[in-house]
């Protein structure tokens, strides 16, 4: 479980941000309302739906799980 806040405040492509608690991009506790614990981005987005039709999980800590996962591999040629 983890604690998710949704912003109050629209970013420049006029969307509420969702955040992670400990999110280095979370806006100041007066520009935030508390969602709660979820297990994951994706369920704190259905919440914040209700409340703005306009949310969307933030890029830097509610990352959804099917996104590619990116692994460079570096050749061993010696
Ligand atoms: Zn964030």
């Amino acid at each position: 479980m983890k604690f998710f806040y949704l912003s109050s405040t629209a970013n420049q492509d006029g969307q509420f941000e969702i955040h992670e608690k400990e999110c280095e991009s979370i806006p100041d506790a007066i520009d935030r309302d508390y969602l709660g614990p979820f297990n994951n981005g994706r369920e704190a987005l259905r919440k914040a739906l209700l409340m703005k039709s306009a949310a969307v999980c933030c890029t830097t800590c509610c990352q959804l799980p099917s996104q590619p996962i990116f692994k460079a591999t570096p050749s061993s040629s010696d």
